[in-house]
């Protein structure tokens, strides 16, 4: 934690404000030590100069918290609150958008399960998932437990390899909370690989599913919802889904049906708007011509998509950003106003793909972990060209940063270089948007007006239709202000304590949370 400082802290952390006085270089005690007896007269000078003082500290705190408002009562609270305290607080106030999220990886896999399992909800599917290794001579060698077929795929297997699967509605209960833990890093150690080899994969069917997907995309939104966040920007690649019967979804037959599922009343009242983003896999021999697919949907279906953003390991440097500068450039030829979010800087190592990615035309860099190895770069993201989406309990999970005191947030926050929270993979984290917040403030102290900031920010830099952008921008003002005001009267510890937060395990985890 980095402690706050200035007039106001000394203030704060002392119970008379004589304590302060002789903290401050150049000003005398009014009883320095071993002036018992002195004549007053002798200390007339220093009195009245300790006095200025005392007014000049008073006042400025007074203008301090008049001019910063409610900055003021949260730097109070947050000293004094307890993990619990603080989380309701971080839960309950307005949360703007989540710029980088992925749509299948932020699923809550307790509602996947739920929507998987009902025939009513899935499209009248079936799933099997792996429940034990075997011996068939069609196995082709790759044992993952819980690794998930429709139907239409189970059917086509041997009778030998079938009785490897057990249906995932017929689960015993300790197998059904094994399959949903299957589905995210909740243990020590277990880190990228499990999460970009394993957890991906193993959700197979389940992800490709168009019903189940429209089903968990709503299901996302109530859960964002209720936290406050108010724009979601998901990630996802609209070509690929599939039907029960195993036919393929047209991506325009996508676009409408998910268009239409938004439209309906239980997506409506989440109170959450999004706009998508295509994502192209950066590593496979193809990208290059998903990148051009990917603009021609987005130009197609702008009422919903706004922009394109390529994601994979950065490590597997097949997908190394200078190998696009061609593609982007010629779609440049022929597209506008395309959104490019892409990650960068999701490595251990110092490298040039933060830069080379502002050079494809990113607007938005998804990660930016080594961006403090690169100096030139850093002064230029302080002129603002371009916005940084913070991910910590992403980093902190992928074993990107080994603690928080090497995380390059603050720094970039701090020397002005545009950036937000926001949540990448929550599901699979076992966690939500809120831990984001949470983190923020437990590790890096952050301030109202820097909270505030990463809110504002997010809307500002999404890539949402202007007409939306201003609206959500006067909404998530005018959220605040009434936020604010809640917490501001003397009502606010009855308002706290009716909070019900939701939380999961990595806040019972990380801050031993839980309600
Ligand atoms: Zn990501």
């Amino acid at each position: 934690m980095i402690p706050p400082s200035g007039p106001e802290r000394i203030l704060a952390s002392a119970n008379d404000v004589s304590e302060v006085i002789p903290t401050l270089p150049g000003v005398v005690a009014p009883h320095p030590p071993g002036t018992a007896g002195v004549p007053a007269r002798t200390f007339l000078v220093p009195r009245c100069l300790a006095l200025f003082v005392m007014m000049w500290l008073v006042g400025a705190l007074g203008d301090h918290a008049q001019a910063e408002g409610f900055d003021g009562r949260f730097e109070a609270f947050k000293t004094n609150a307890s993990p619990g305290d603080l989380y309701r607080f971080l839960y309950a106030m307005p949360k703007a958008g989540d710029l980088h999220h992925h749509a299948g990886g932020s699923w809550r896999m307790e509602d996947l399960y739920t929507v998987a399992t009902n025939r009513l909800r899935n499209g009248g599917n079936r799933f099997y998932t792996r429940v034990r290794a075997g011996t068939c001579p069609e196995d082709d060698g790759k044992w993952r437990r819980f690794t998930t077929l429709a139907k239409f795929t189970f059917k086509g297997l041997s009778a030998c390899q079938q009785a490897e699967y057990a249906p995932l509605d017929e689960l015993t209960p300790a197998q059904r909370m094994e399959f949903i833990d299957s589905l995210r890093l909740d243990r020590p150690g277990e880190g990228r690989t499990e999460f970009f080899e394993e957890i991906w994969p193993r959700l197979g069917a389940l992800g490709r599913s168009v019903e189940v997907f429209l089903e968990m995309t709503v299901e996302t939104m109530k859960r964002y919802g209720a936290e406050g966040v108010r724009y979601l920007e998901p990630q996802t690649i609209p070509m690929g889904f599939l039907l029960a019967d195993g036919s393929s979804v047209d991506p325009e037959d996508f676009h409408r049906r998910l268009a239409e599922r938004l439209k309906q009343a239980d997506a409506q009242a989440t109170g959450v708007v999004s706009r998508w983003q295509v994502v192209v896999l950066r590593f496979t021999p193809v990208a290059e011509k998903h990148v051009e697919m990917a603009y021609d949907f987005v130009s197609r279906h702008r009422d919903l998509w706004v922009g394109i953003n390529m994601a994979g390991r950065e490590d597997d440097d097949k997908g190394h950003p200078r190998r696009f500068l061609d593609v982007y450039r010629r779609m440049r030829l022929k597209h506008s106003g395309v959104g490019l979010a892409i990650h960068a800087g999701e490595v251990d190592e110092a490298n040039p793909h933060m830069r080379d990615t502002l050079l494809l035309g990113a607007t938005r860099l998804g990660h930016g972990n080594n961006v403090l190895t690169d100096d030139d770069l850093v002064l230029h993201l302080r002129s603002k060209i371009a916005f940084v989406e913070i991910n910590l309990v992403s980093n902190l999970l992928l074993e990107y940063v080994p603690d928080y005191s090497k995380h390059h947030f603050a720094e970039m926050l701090r020397t002005g270089i545009p950036c937000g929270l926001s949540t990448d993979d929550s599901g699979m984290w076992d966690s939500n948007m809120t831990d984001e917040y949470m983190t923020a403030v437990k590790e890096f102290n952050l301030t109202w007006p820097e909270l505030v900031a990463c809110g504002r920010s997010s809307l500002e830099w999404s890539f949402a239709e202007p007409s939306l952008k201003k609206q959500m921008i006067e909404t998530y003002e005018r959220d605040l202000r009434r936020f604010e005001e809640q917490f501001s009267n003397d009502e606010w510890k009855v308002r706290l304590g009716s909070v019900k937060p939701v939380s999961y395990g990595f806040a019972r985890r990380r801050w031993n949370l839980s309600w």
